[in-house]
């Protein structure tokens, strides 16, 4: 029997587990100059606090931002993932496999707010609003493809081919899922190049799609480690 495919238009993060505060940064850098000190000592003197991690983000002393960890379950189409998993400094990853198990059916069809439209050439170029029309068709050609390769891939596992043969068939839109562990550090380096913002000193142009993993992340972490974020912020989110 075919299951019938389901479609998404939204990506979600889910912090499973983290070891990340401001605080950890402070521990980290303060040792160059006072030696071991304890969290209360630590937490005394917000401003000074503040001071430090600012300077340590300005004069790019990064390794004090690696003492912290987060863990983020995060599901999105393989596209996404694709270009994740281009990120390999500070990042750990185990994601669902093809091969042990069968792929459900959960697709990625854009919604309404997706600029369908690109103007420009490479390099130089920006997403537009789309019609109507181009909606309706990109949703109409998604679906039915989608439709098609999943009832493929069925009728091969059916027949008795491997999970990992059959599976060539399904497209990039297809959900998957996976933890990522990273540090300060390396993810706010991911999001410098994975996130358009009118702070970013060097501007990038990532697809819309790994930037709203990136924002959901971002979200968390600046909730976990707020001076650390808004140091992030005020030195143009360039990772130090
Ligand atoms: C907007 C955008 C468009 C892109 N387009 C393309 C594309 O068309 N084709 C494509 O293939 N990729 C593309 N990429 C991926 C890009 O080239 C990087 O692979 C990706 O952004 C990961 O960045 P990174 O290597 O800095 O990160 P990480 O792999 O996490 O590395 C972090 C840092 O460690 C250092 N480092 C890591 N490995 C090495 C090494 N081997 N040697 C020296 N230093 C190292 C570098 O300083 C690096 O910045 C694109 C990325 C973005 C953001």
């Amino acid at each position: 029997m075919t299951d019938s495919p389901r479609f998404r238009s939204d990506m979600t993060v889910e912090l499973v587990k983290h070891s990340a505060a401001d605080t950890d940064v402070l521990w980290a850098a303060r040792v160059s100059t006072a030696g071991e000190q304890s969290l209360e000592e630590l937490e005394k003197d917000p401003q000074r606090s503040k001071g430090l991690i600012n300077y340590l983000m300005r004069d790019r002393h990064g390794s004090p931002f690696e003492h912290n960890s987060m863990t983020f379950f995060v599901s999105a189409p393989l596209f996404v993932f694709r270009e994740f998993h281009r990120h390999r400094v500070g990042w750990s990853y185990n994601e669902e496999s093809g091969r042990y198990r069968e792929l459900e059916p959960v697709f990625y069809v854009p919604d309404a707010s997706r600029k369908l439209v690109q103007k420009g050439r490479p390099g130089k170029y920006e997403f537009v609003e789309g019609s109507e029309k181009q909606l309706e068709l990109v949703r109409e050609q998604m679906t039915e493809s989608y439709r098609q390769s999943y009832a493929a891939y069925q009728e091969m596992l059916d027949a008795g081919v491997a999970r990992e043969v059959a599976r060539a068939t399904l497209p990039v839109g297809l959900y998957s899922s996976m933890y990522a562990t990273c540090n300060a550090r390396s993810l706010m380096h991911f999001l410098g190049l994975r996130t358009k913002h009118e702070l970013a000193r060097v501007p990038s142009f990532p697809q819309r799609e790994i930037e709203m993993v990136a924002e959901l992340m971002e979200a968390e972490w600046a909730r976990l480690m707020p001076l650390t974020h808004e140091a992030f912020n005020a030195n143009g989110r360039v990772a130090p």
